[in-house]
Order: C-alpha cells, then sequence, then structure tokens
C-alpha cells in the first residue's frame, strides 16, 4: 500500500509538465499566427503592388504605341477619317476616337450621338490652353469615361487632339489577361472597376472579402487590384491545423509516457512479487527437505538402537526409510533441473519410445504412499499406443510431479485416475485426482515459477512452486503441451499431451 502514492504522483507529475507543454505551445502559436499574419499582409501588398504596376505599364505602352501609330498617320498630307478608321482597325484596344482640332472643331468622328457630344465637351472643357502649348499625354474623366487626351503635333492642320476612349474587353483580353494570366501564388487576384466589380480574376470563382486592395495610378483611375485568400489559407486556418496537430502529438505522447509508465510499474511490481516468491521458494524447499530428513534420521536411529522386535514393524520402517529418501531425491532432482532451466543448461536425450511402462513405472513407485494415505488408483492404458518422442528420466519426473501433486492436493475423496490414450499420432497422458481443484483464474499462473496459490488449503502443504513450472518446460522440450481442467472443489484434471513421431 505504501507504494501507492509514488505512481499517482509521478502520473501527475507527467500531466502537470504536459499541461505546462500545452500552454507554451498554444501561447507561442498564437504568436506565430500573428507573425504569419504580418508576413502574409505584406507577401499580398507585395504582390498586388507588384500586379499593379505591370498591368499600369502594360496599358501605358499599349496607349504610347497607339498614340505615336496616330501620329504618324496625321502626319500624312491625305489624314482624315478614313485614316483614323484604317487606325481603329489596327488598335481594337480603343472603341472609340475623338480627334479636334485647335479650333474645337471635331475632324473626327463625322457624325456623333448626344452621349458623344457630350463627351466632346466634356474633354474641350478639361483641356486648357496651356496643355495646347505643352502638348503631352493625360486621363481625363469625362461623362463616366476615362478618356486618354493627348496632343499631337505637326500635322497639316496644326496640333491635333485626340481623346481615346478604352474598350473594356479588350483590354481584358489583350492586357489584364497576359499580364496577370501567369501570376501564381496562394491568393486570388482580382481587378475591380471604379464601382467595385470585378472584371478579372486569376481564379474565377472564389469569392469572399479581399485581404487588402491597392490602387492604380493615373491610368486606371479608381481600379484597384484586391487579393483574396482562399478556404483554409489563412494564418488563423494554418494555427488552427497546426494547433490540432500539436495536440494530436502531445496526446499520443502523454499516452505513450503512461503506457511506459504503467508498463515500468508492472514490471517493477512483478519483479518485486518473484523477489518474494524467491524467498518464500528458499524456506519450502528448506521445510521440504527437512521433514523427510527427519523421518529418516528418527527411523534410522530407532533401528539402530534395536528397539523393534517385531520384524513386520521393520520392514514398515526400512519402507518409511525408502520412501522417504525417494522423496528426498526426488525433491533434489526438481530443485536441480529447475535451476539447470534457469541458467539454461538442461539438456533432454528424446529418442522414440513407449509411454506404457513410464506410466506402470511411476504409478508403481507411488504405490506404497498411496496405499498407506488410503489412495485407490485407476490406471487405464489404451492397447498399442504409439512410440512417441521421449527422455524417458524426465517424462518419469513430470509424470511423478502430476501424481505427486495429485496426492498433495487432495481432500477426503482419495482416489487417482492415471490414463493414457491415442491422441492424433501422438498419445496424451492424463493424471486426474477429486481433490481440492484449481480456481479458473489460476490454471495459467500455476505453471509459473514459484507460483502457489494462496490459499489456506494449498498453504497447509508442503511444496515449493516449482513442480509444475517443471512439467510445463520438459513437456514442451518434448513439443507437446501441459493442460488442466477441473474446477476449485471438483478435483483437477492434468493432461499431458504428446506428439506422435515424425
Ligand atoms: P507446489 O510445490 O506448490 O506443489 P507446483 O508447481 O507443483 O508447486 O504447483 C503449483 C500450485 O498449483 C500448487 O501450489 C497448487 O496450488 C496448485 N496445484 C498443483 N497441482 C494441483 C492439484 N492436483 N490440485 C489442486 N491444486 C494443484
Amino acid at each position: 500500500m505504501g507504494a501507492r502514492p509514488a505512481p499517482l504522483l509521478i502520473f501527475g507529475a507527467v500531466f502537470a509538465a504536459a499541461f505546462v507543454l500545452a500552454a507554451l505551445g498554444y501561447f507561442s502559436l498564437r504568436r506565430w499566427e500573428a507573425a504569419a499574419e504580418r508576413q502574409l499582409h505584406g507577401q499580398a501588398r507585395d504582390t498586388a503592388a507588384m500586379a499593379a504596376e505591370k498591368v499600369e505599364m502594360a496599358v501605358v505602352r499599349a496607349e504610347q504605341d497607339a498614340i505615336a501609330a496616330l501620329q504618324a498617320a496625321a502626319l500624312a498630307p491625305d489624314f482624315g477619317p478614313a485614316a483614323v478608321e484604317a487606325w481603329k482597325a489596327r488598335n481594337p484596344l480603343f472603341n472609340a476616337v475623338y480627334v479636334l482640332d485647335r479650333q474645337g472643331r471635331v475632324l473626327y468622328p463625322v457624325g456623333w450621338t448626344r452621349d458623344e457630344a457630350a463627351l466632346v465637351d466634356a474633354l474641350r472643357a478639361e483641356i486648357s490652353q496651356g496643355f495646347w502649348d505643352r502638348g503631352g499625354r493625360r486621363h481625363v474623366e469625362a461623362s463616366g469615361h476615362v478618356i486618354l487626351a493627348a496632343v499631337i503635333p505637326g500635322s497639316a492642320r496644326g496640333p491635333l487632339l485626340i481623346g481615346l476612349r478604352r474598350d473594356d474587353q479588350a483590354l481584358h483580353r489583350d492586357i489584364l489577361k497576359t499580364a496577370l494570366g501567369g501570376t501564381e501564388g496562394q491568393g486570388a487576384l482580382a481587378i475591380l472597376d471604379g464601382s467595385g466589380r470585378p472584371v478579372f480574376s486569376s481564379r474565377p470563382g472564389e469569392r469572399g472579402e479581399p485581404v487588402l486592395t491597392v490602387p492604380f495610378g493615373e491610368a486606371l483611375p479608381a481600379w484597384r487590384v484586391a487579393l483574396y485568400q482562399p478556404d483554409g489559407l489563412s494564418p488563423r486556418d494554418m494555427v488552427r491545423r497546426q494547433a490540432m496537430i500539436f495536440m494530436a502529438a502531445l496526446a499520443l505522447l502523454l499516452v505513450v509516457i503512461a503506457g511506459g509508465l504503467v508498463a515500468t510499474y508492472r514490471l517493477v511490481h512483478r519483479e518485486s512479487e518473484i523477489a518474494r516468491l524467491k524467498s518464500d521458494f528458499v524456506a519450502n524447499v528448506s521445510h521440504d527437505l527437512k521433514t523427510p530428513l527427519a523421518l529418516i534420521r528418527m527411523f534410522a536411529e530407532t533401528l539402530e538402537m534395536d528397539r523393534v522386535p517385531d520384524e513386520r514393524r521393520r520392514r514398515e520402517y526400512y519402507g518409511v526409510l525408502t520412501r522417504e529418501s525417494e522423496r528426498l531425491s526426488r525433491l533434489i532432482d526438481n530443485v536441480l533441473d529447475f535451476s539447470r532451466i534457469e541458467s539454461g543448461r538442461q539438456r533432454y536425450e528424446i529418442a522414440a519410445g513407449a509411454v506404457e511402462p513410464i506410466v506402470h513405472e511411476v504409478v508403481e513407485s507411488f504405490r506404497h504412499p498411496l496405499h498407506q494415505q488410503g489412495f485407490t488408483v485407476d490406471v487405464a492404458i489404451e492397447p498399442d499406443l504409439p512410440d512417441v518422442p521421449l527422455d524417458g528420466d524426465a517424462m518419469k519426473q513430470a509424470l511423478a510431479n502430476l501424481v505427486d501433486n495429485a496426492m498433495k492436493y487432495s481432500g477426503d475423496r482419495r482416489h487417482l485416475r492415471v490414463a493414457a490414450r491415442r491422441e492424433g499420432g501422438g498419445v496424451a497422458v492424463e493424471v486426474a485426482d477429486e481433490g481440492i481443484g484449481i480456481p479458473i483464474a489460476e490454471r495459467e499462473r500455476i505453471f509459473e515459477k514459484f507460483y502457489r496459490i494462496g490459499r489456506s488449503e494449498t498453504q497447509g502443504r508442503r511444496g515449493s512452486g516449482v513442480g509444475l513450472a517443471l512439467v510445463k518446460h520438459i513437456v514442451e522440450a518434448h513439443g507437446g503441451r501441459v493442460t488442466v481442467d477441473g474446477r476449485a472443489g471438483a478435483g483437477s484434471r492434468f493432461t499431458v499431451h504428446l506428439p506422435g513421431v515424425s
């Protein structure tokens, strides 16, 4: 009982340590989450800014090329609507072109709608005299459209103001797709127009709240690049996953530690039990040796002093001497064999032989004590039993141990049955008694070394606890096995199953 608190204390300490570890793990994961969030944000900002720059550059370059082409056309003396039409066919990025001269006359388009008239008016209003003089390009918002305005000098009609309106579909097809098509990364990238409507998405179909948005330069005013984080990839999701893995690993570790502790505890417990059994064994063996020795000595002294006049009595005393010395040598053989088995030195000389004479010899060697203690014995040996692999002396010792036990653990019903029968190609030898029996739960353990059933009726009998361990070892060395049945209070039956000669 005194050993109880120690394992509990160890378990407590392990679980406390695991708790501290879990708490530390949790806090460091939270810190990691914040750092990952910051890093991801930084990366997302870089990606978005790069995309914005790429698109802006592509747009500006396309615009420059288009203006240069129109400027080249304007230099021709026959520049007119037909030349603009030809230019339009080659520059599908723009779906509307306006060409005005310095006086504000509209040279192209030749006829226009009301909407376009408003747009041209807005364009005129936006362009100052300074712009005419300085030249250059700028993006102008007119009637809800972004118009690229540029002054091109040197035409036959003097400087011309051109207004180019981009076609969103062409922009998507020719610029956004090419500029952003290869954008790789964890997130989805989208371009939102002035009203927040997506005009382009690197992963169409993916929605959600954008992680961040970045504006374009003046080429695409009010447009923004937006980055979306796909489901399951946000730092929070990753931390949640990591935390689960961490907790699972911790739980596994705890299970392993707990398993290890239980195994160690059981091992230590078992070792101390074996140590206790060993010391019991020494006491039991000494006691076992003393009893026959005392008897031998007493009867020998009586005989020596010639105090037994009666010849019948004398013979009886000689019988006691023989019996007790046989018992003594069986006991010593058991202990010696057991120690040889323990040190791995025990060898058996096994050769094909008959079981019948061995059974008879063992029963015969117990004839006197059986008779004296009032046992009746049934011996039933089937005729024509096959030979089996046998070490005669070892098998005799095994059977003698079984008969000795049957006598030791019989109560008032003193009847033994020894039988040998054919079993498969081999032989089964049974030794059955009608004694105190063996509880089912103990059937395995009685074959362990030093093990004795801890009941008062067993403990009252002499024994060292190695007899059945020896029987098991001998039978198994013959390639066989030993089984036991019967119940507590209803006698026991030990059966030695020996295989045939192969
Ligand atoms: P022991 O020297 O104690 O007899 P064994 O190894 O021969 O040692 O037997 C182990 C235990 O098995 C015994 O202590 C006893 O409790 C039990 N046992 C063995 N044979 C019998 C039997 N025929 N009937 C009842 N119990 C038995």
